[in-house]
């Protein structure tokens, strides 16, 4: 018996339909995106690898994703769990913000089943499109009888960790990396292996905080920069700041100092990088502005954890070990 999976489509590339196949570029500008339960009849996938239920969720470019899509995206994955036959479930997403997606499904869910999220640089229609192998991928590794349960990234026959993996590329095939780690796993065929352990599963948070998140701004270091973006953010209400810093996770001495005003005014600022990958480290200087040291976690990551902390009412010494925990 085939496994039953659910595949939940937002819309993004992967449900994009181009006006030929040589439309690479310019099929966002139609705004024509196929439907879950239309995508899977589309590719052909229905009965092959799986019981696939779709479940037509929302046809938008992932630039126009919210908190609040995500919290009815987590009620969605716990309404379809109360399946007991349910192997596992898929989220087809667009990649602009799939690596924030999948980080904050992967802070509020608590199944017992895989939950991968997939993507596709090139349109559904679009020549050699890679929508077709990473759907199938990802239906693979969501029904994966050796994988725990948890949220994964599959794209391009690779398995990440949300805590990991970024978009480094705006257009080609091999976008999505885990920079300097590395994926967790690879999807050759029908085969599913994880090569490694995921590391530093984050703390779990009520998804109803989803709801209700404070604005938490980030702040873009860059030569000459003079904390006016940060005093405006504090103007604006900002409870908390992820400072984007240069490489070690420094910002300008006038962004220093405009943060430092910002977490005497009782906001909570984190330091990130902009780098890519790379741990921002607790420093003497970070410390005694009050400034909490981000870790591993890029500054749009940063953001989100930060803003669930917020949002439960963490103290700032709670949200520094959440931060440093590995
Ligand atoms: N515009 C697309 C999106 O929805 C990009 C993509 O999916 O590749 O994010």
């Amino acid at each position: 018996m085939l496994p039953k999976i659910a595949f939940i489509g937002t819309g993004g590339t992967i449900a994009s339909i181009g006006s030929d196949q040589f439309d690479l570029l310019d099929y966002n500008a139609g705004e024509k995106r196929l439907d879950a339960a239309s995508l899977i009849e589309r590719v052909g996938l229905q009965a092959t690898i799986a019981d696939i239920v779709p479940v037509n969720f929302r046809r938008i470019d992932s630039t126009a994703m919210t908190p609040g899509d995500w919290a009815d995206l987590a009620d969605t994955c716990y309404g379809l769990a109360e399946d007991p036959e349910l192997k596992g479930i898929v989220i087809g997403h667009g990649t602009a913000s799939l690596e924030e997606t999948a980080w904050a499904l992967s802070l509020v869910l608590d199944l017992d089943i895989p939950v991968t999220l997939t993507g596709s640089m090139r349109p559904l229609t679009g020549i050699s499109t890679d929508a077709n192998a990473n759907l199938a991928a990802a239906i693979r590794v969501a029904a994966a009888p050796n994988l725990p349960p948890g949220v994964f990234v599959v794209v391009n026959d690779e398995i990440h960790a949300p805590r990991s993996v970024t978009k480094t590329h705006t257009l080609r095939l091999g976008a999505f990396q885990s920079p300097w780690t590395g994926p967790l796993g690879v999807v050759d065929g029908p085969h599913v292996r994880l090569t490694r352990a995921e590391q530093g599963r984050p703390p779990l948070f009520p998804r109803s905080l989803l709801r209700d998140l404070p604005r938490v701004d980030i702040a873009y270091s860059h030569v000459g920069a003079d904390g006016c973006a940060i005093n405006a953010f504090v103007a604006a209400g900002a409870r908390g700041i992820v400072s984007a810093g240069f490489g070690p996770g420094m910002a300008t001495p006038a962004e220093i100092a405009a943060l430092g005003a910002a977490v005497e005014a009782g906001i909570t600022v984190v330091q990130s990088a902009r780098t890519g990958a790379g741990l921002v480290v607790d420093s003497a200087r970070h410390r005694s502005l009050g400034i909490i040291a981000g870790g591993d976690l890029n500054p749009q990551k940063a953001r989100i954890l930060l803003s669930l902390c917020l949002a439960r009412g963490d103290s700032r010494d709670e949200i520094e070990r959440i931060f440093q925990a590995p």
